[in-house]
């Protein structure tokens, strides 16, 4: 095990985000996938947090799974969402004597089809991010936004309240968005408010049209029309779709990395095909197997 703040002072760090699986299905595809892409060596693997959902021992068991099974490093995530000041304490003791030093320390959002969600104690993730430091032992990350949290009034407010958490913690991993512009000036205003820490880019390959545009809705990330454009013109041929999403990102990665970025986070969606070839493609790793 590594601290991913260690990971970062010592170079590039290159990562790839997983969700629990709610079918006996889904948890052998992200198996799969987890075994497909280890031979690439991240830096570290991170897995979702479902707040108040069924889920939720899910991220543990999978990170401590990741942890003891594997030759990766593991980060959990957990969100302030759905969790009192103790139960949040417990979960991450439970982590510290687990071996786990990685937490990404979010604010999350009560499921929607939850009628009546456990109360939420912390209302932002500024004070999970305390609550981590205060139990020590562990590197801490958190989220931004480069186009601003969709729930902030202006990308000033948004920009003010990620610096404060971020002096707090070792490191941001960005939601993902399609237009590389965004994460300069979401670093640049970091730095203006004089917070230089590492700023990770958050990838998402488009491999699906209408999930990504969904996904990108939901987050507040432009979609710009001339992406949607060429991939509405093959949106029948999900092959032909899959190539251009890896070739747009391969280049938005190649760009990020020759702009300074201190790494690649990949949203893989518990697939590994896209982010192998993106990698392959960037001459990262050992790339799709034949
Ligand atoms: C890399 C990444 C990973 C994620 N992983 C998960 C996951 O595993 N599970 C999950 O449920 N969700 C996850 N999310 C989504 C995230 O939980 C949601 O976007 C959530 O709505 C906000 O979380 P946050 O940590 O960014 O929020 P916060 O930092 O809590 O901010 C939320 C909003 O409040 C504002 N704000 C922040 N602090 C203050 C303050 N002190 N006073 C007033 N306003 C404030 C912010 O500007 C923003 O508008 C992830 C997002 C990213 C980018």
């Amino acid at each position: 095990m590594a601290k991913i703040r260690d990971l970062l002072a010592a170079g590039r760090t290159f990562s790839f985000e997983f969700f629990p699986p709610k079918t006996d299905e889904a948890e052998r595809q992200l198996e799969k996938a987890l075994r497909e892409l280890e031979p690439l060596g991240p830096s570290f693997v991170s897995v979702t947090y479902g707040a108040g959902g069924s889920t939720r021992e899910r991220t543990h068991d999978i990170v401590v799974h990741i942890n003891d099974d594997m030759s990766l490093t593991a980060m959990a995530h957990l969100t302030c969402a759905c969790h009192t000041r103790a139960e949040l304490t417990e979960v991450i003791q439970h982590y510290g004597a687990a071996g786990i030093e990685n937490i990404l320390a979010l604010g999350g959002d009560p499921p929607r089809d939850l009628e009546d969600p456990p109360p939420t104690e912390l209302a932002y993730a500024n004070e999970l991010v305390e609550l981590v430091q205060q139990l020590d032992g562990f590197s801490v990350g958190v989220a931004a936004h480069p186009e601003g949290h969709p729930k902030s009034p202006d990308l000033d407010s948004d920009r003010h309240w990620t610096a404060e958490k971020l002096k707090g913690a070792d490191f941001a991993i960005t939601q993902f968005f399609f237009d590389s512009s965004a994460y300069y000036r979401l670093v640049e205003g970091l730095s203006a408010l004089g917070v230089d820490k590492p700023v990770i880019p958050g990838i998402m390959p488009v491999t699906n049209v209408r999930s990504v545009q969904r996904m990108a809705e939901l987050s507040g990330a432009a979609f710009p029309a001339d992406l949607a454009d060429r991939i509405f013109a093959v949106e029948d041929d999900a092959e032909a779709v899959r190539q251009i999403g890896v070739e747009v990102s391969t280049q938005m990665c190649a760009d990020l990395l020759a702009e300074g970025a201190p790494g690649l986070h990949f949203y893989t969606l518990n697939r590994s095909t896209a982010t192998r070839e993106i990698y392959e493609n960037l001459g990262l790793g050992r790339g799709p197997a034949a």
